[in-house]
């Protein structure tokens, strides 16, 4: 636990719910890391104070916070400027006070990468396979083809959010969408970005495509809670090399604590410590 001071930075997390959430006790280890004078906290905040409670923590002279689900989009009308991914994204994870100018980024793709890649998964040139169409499949679906993937496909019920994701990596990027799945294609990596298999959903598997999976195959699968989902456990029965959502957490917290402090942190190391510390997570 860091003792607060006269000069300690404010900064912490506004969502709803917010209970469960491990960024004050991931942001509170980097601080404490890297030596820096801040405290993180989370806020409870409904939809109906959003505003408010921005205006607040302006006027308080906090100096930077995350925000999650679900308030990622309405946070766009309460900063002044979002940084061009973030515009793409169409969402913002982590705002900064800089001079009293209140910027906005999304760190969830780049979290999302930068995990398969210090989990030792390849993304340049793989065929990848995204199940759903939400923010958070726009946000991995856009850093997954600025890191390189070859192709994109996007299985979901909704075309007209298919299409979002498809002009957004069309516009740019050079990985090529893929507005359907295609069984004679043979997919390297396939994501799971929507809420089957979490709680109330734990026993659903989203995915209509477990017979092209084989051992050659990344399933991957943003929840973390429960651990190993359905999906995880059916693709790792079938030989499959799988990766869950702790690692995309932790990263896109990594890369927002960069933000807030300006540390260059040790990501790899950092990274490690942070599965230690979560370890009752571990699969
Ligand atoms: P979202 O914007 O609500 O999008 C969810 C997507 O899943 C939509 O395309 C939705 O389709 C589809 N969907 C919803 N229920 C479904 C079901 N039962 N079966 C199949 N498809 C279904 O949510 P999000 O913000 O993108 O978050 C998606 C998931 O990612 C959540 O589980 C969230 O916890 C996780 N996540 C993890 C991290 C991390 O750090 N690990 C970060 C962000 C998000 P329709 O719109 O057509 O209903």
């Amino acid at each position: 636990m860091i003792a607060t001071t006269n000069e300690t930075k404010l900064f912490g997390i506004l969502g709803t719910p917010i209970k469960h959430t491990l960024s004050p006790a991931m942001h509170s280890y980097m601080a404490e890391k890297y030596h820096v004078d801040m405290a993180y906290i989370a806020f409870d905040v409904s939809g109906e104070n959003l505003k408010k409670a921005i205006d607040g923590v302006k006027a308080i002279g906090a100096k930077g916070f995350n925000i999650t689900a679900p308030h990622k989009i309405a946070i766009m009308d309460c900063i002044d400027v979002i940084n061009s991914e973030a515009t793409y994204m169409g969402s913002v994870n982590t705002v900064v006070n800089k001079d009293g100018i209140w910027h906005g980024y999304n760190t969830d793709g780049d979290g999302y990468c930068h995990s398969l890649t210090l989990e030792g998964f390849e993304i340049s040139d793989k065929k990848v396979l995204v199940m759903g169409a939400g923010g958070a499949a726009r946000s991995v679906c856009y850093k997954l083809a600025e890191n390189g993937a070859e192709s994109i496909t996007v299985a979901t019920g909704s075309d007209e959010k298919k299409r979002v994701i498809g002009d957004m990596l069309e516009k740019n990027t050079k990985a090529l969408f893929c507005d359907s799945f295609d069984r004679t294609k043979l997919y390297d990596l396939i994501i799971n970005t929507t809420p089957a298999g979490m709680h109330p959903l734990e026993n659903e598997n989203p995915c209509r495509f477990m017979d092209c999976i084989n051992k050659n195959t990344v399933c991957s699968d943003l929840i973390y809670n429960p651990i190993k989902t359905v999906f995880l456990k059916e693709a790792s029965a079938r030989g499959a090399k799988i990766h869950n959502g702790l690692g995309m957490l932790i990263c896109q917290g990594i890369l927002a604590f960069e933000l807030f402090t300006g540390e260059k942190t040790d990501k790899k190391k950092t990274y490690e410590e942070l599965i230690n510390l979560f370890n009752y997570y571990r699969i």
